[in-house]
């Protein structure tokens, strides 16, 4: 197949017929995306035609795109919300969908501070098969020998809720992992992982982890590949060993189960594999006890050929600390998706972080483009943007995803900003530019700066009682150590030096801001461990003074500075702290349930 022409890394023919048919269906794909958008539009205009928000629109049965883009809006999610919410109900009358909504996917994007609910649709989960069917495939065309041996993954679901008309409400890995697509799943010498379901599938993050890293030092040579979603996830697994491996190596010197694993299936199933081996918990002991764990991975699974976990957009942060960790292994990532829609994936696996770009299957959903001007005003109703279809984008230019689903959403924006860089076939490729609107992120967490702007006011009321208030501020996501942390800077005005806030108040501060933080903070905090207690950092009276005199030097106009609300370039992090005088921590997790709050 064509394929062939773009690649630079040795290749592998494809290994079955169950191969060469994926690889086809990539080239049909991507030969003809506009012939497939255009019947994929038409698909969804004439089966979703009688759904209420449709009919607003008075298409009149027809399909086109013409039409279609010149009646039907572009919204966001806070113009849906009213549909959404009725549905989230009991209202089971085809409102977005003429297909059931069969549960909602929560989004790690959030609105007034609660996971965004994207509607479904049970065949949804057809197509995100078809979507991971093509990734081994890929795959193996650039790494050989993947059929003989395992994946270390560590993949967990997360707490799920009903909405109160009893539709579930979940995030949509753990909507995969909990389908009989995922559990029943034949066995594919590709796809065969060290975790067992029942690891993947127990909802307790400890018992979860512990499970899947036992399985994975077990099984150390048999793994071929090690990886997570996300990069934040590995390492955080990682973290997890440094942790727990005194106890995981006693299991496995003694062949039994650590006491606190004690979910009845996922002890039955783990029990089964450990068995006494004295020699590999000398090994690990000897490996995890060294001060230096630089290399620890492949220290402990020699033969991984490369780290599968996504570093695109905001996880390129922790590229050097991965590397730091596997000798520099190859990092791939193969897929890009969300709970609205899986788009694509990465024709060129093992490409650097830096080369990554993602192919959108047409057939996944109608996708459109709305070129991204920093500088424009706000979209109105009253002059609709020009969106560009999946077969017009341009090389080099920036835009902005919006799509039409199959599950009910139509001319939506997902928020994302990619740029075109090439073409495979006739599908352009895009890298992942940014997630608009994002200032600090550590795992699946994304804080814009009106929430941190308002965590700031509902902090500051604690000291104001101090004759205290903040003069300026900025933040850092710090992911120096795992699991990282938000930083927030703090000029003080203290008027009263007598009755200054004290080192308790400014921690309750820590806590204050972490309370108004949106759910998905607080449960990275809470549940997930995946986000460490905030921080903040008080700086001498004057700093943001220098940081501006620091960027007019560097050539900013003074009449158009403005704070920077988040930072991480070198120099500026290396002023603000070298200017701190008092360092404070969150002294509690915040309140976390998985309940919505409304
Ligand atoms: P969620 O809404 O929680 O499902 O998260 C989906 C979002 O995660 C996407 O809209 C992207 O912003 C981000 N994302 C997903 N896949 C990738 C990827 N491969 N590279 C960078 N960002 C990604």
């Amino acid at each position: 197949m064509a394929v062939e022409s773009q690649v630079s890394y040795p290749l592998s023919p494809p290994a079955s017929e169950n191969h060469t048919k994926a690889l086809e269906f990539i080239e049909e794909m991507t030969r003809n995306i506009d012939a497939v958008q255009e019947r994929v539009l038409a698909e969804i205009l004439s089966r979703n035609a009688d759904t209420e928000y449709l009919r607003r629109f008075r298409l009149n049965g027809k399909t086109d795109r013409d039409t279609f883009k010149s009646n039907v809006p572009v919204v966001t999610y806070e113009d849906l919300q009213p549909e959404i919410q009725r549905i989230a109900n009991g209202d089971r009358s085809p409102i977005l969908s003429s297909h059931p909504i069969s549960e909602f996917l929560t989004s790690s994007g959030t609105s007034a501070g609660e996971r965004k609910l994207m509607p479904t649709i049970h065949e949804e989960l057809d197509r995100r098969q078809k979507l991971y069917s093509l990734l081994m495939p890929v795959m193996n065309l650039y790494v050989s020998g993947l059929d003989k041996g395992k994946g270390l993954y560590f993949l967990f679901v997360k707490a799920e809720t009903k909405t109160p008309s009893g539709l579930l409400a979940r995030p949509v890995l753990t909507s995969y992992y909990k389908s009989d697509h995922f559990k029943t799943r034949p066995y594919d010498p590709y796809n065969v992982y060290t975790s067992p379901n029942e690891a993947i599938l127990c909802v307790d993050s400890f018992q979860s982890m512990y499970t899947q890293m036992l399985c994975g030092l077990i099984m150390r040579e048999e793994v071929l590949r090690v990886g997570a979603v996300f990069a934040s996830g590995l390492l955080r697994a990682i973290r997890f060993l440094q942790l727990n491996w005194q106890q995981l190596a006693d299991d496995i010197s003694t062949g039994t189960l650590n006491p606190k694993i004690t979910d009845p299936s996922l002890r039955e199933s783990i029990s089964k594999l450990v068995k006494p081996n004295p020699e590999l918990s000398e090994f690990i002991t000897k490996e995890c006890s060294e001060e230096n764990w630089e290399g620890i991975i492949t220290r402990i699974w020699p033969n991984t050929k490369y780290l599968d976990v996504i570093v695109t957009g905001a996880m390129a942060q922790y590229i050097p600390t991965l590397d730091y960790y596997s000798s520099g292994l190859p990092l791939s990532c193969t897929m890009y998706a969300s709970s609205e829609c899986y788009f694509g994936l990465n024709l060129k696996p093992m490409s650097t972080p830096s080369e990554v770009s993602y192919t959108i299957m047409p057939n996944m959903a109608y996708f459109e483009f709305l070129p991204h001007e920093p500088n424009a005003p706000a979209l109105s109703r009253d002059s609709p943007p020009r969106l560009v279809d999946l077969a017009d984008v341009e090389v080099g230019k920036e835009y902005e995803l919006i799509i039409t689903t199959y599950a009910g959403l139509n001319r939506y924006r997902v928020g994302d900003i990619l740029q075109v860089t090439g073409f495979y076939n006739s599908a352009p490729q895009f890298r992942f530019i940014r997630r608009k609107n994002v200032l600090l992120s550590i795992d699946s967490d994304k804080t814009d700066e009106a929430e941190l702007q308002k965590a700031i006011e509902n902090a500051t009321a604690l000291i104001k009682e101090f004759n205290t208030s903040v003069v300026e501020y900025t933040s850092y996501a710090d992911t120096k150590s795992i699991p990282g942390h938000y930083v927030i800077y703090w000029e003080l005005l203290v008027k009263d030096p007598a009755n200054s806030p004290t080192d308790e108040v400014l921690n309750q501060c820590c806590l204050a801001m972490e309370e108004s933080l949106n759910t998905v903070y607080r449960q990275g905090r809470v549940a997930d461990n995946s986000i460490g207690p905030l921080e903040i950092r008080v700086v001498k009276n004057g700093t943001f003074e220098e940081l501006m005199d620091y960027a007019i030097s560097r050539g900013a106009s003074i009449n158009q500075y403005k704070v920077p609300r988040c930072v991480n370039f070198t120099p500026i992090m290396e002023l603000l702290d070298s200017r701190v005088i008092s360092v404070h921590f969150s002294p509690a997790a915040p309140h976390w349930i998985p309940e919505r709050r409304r």
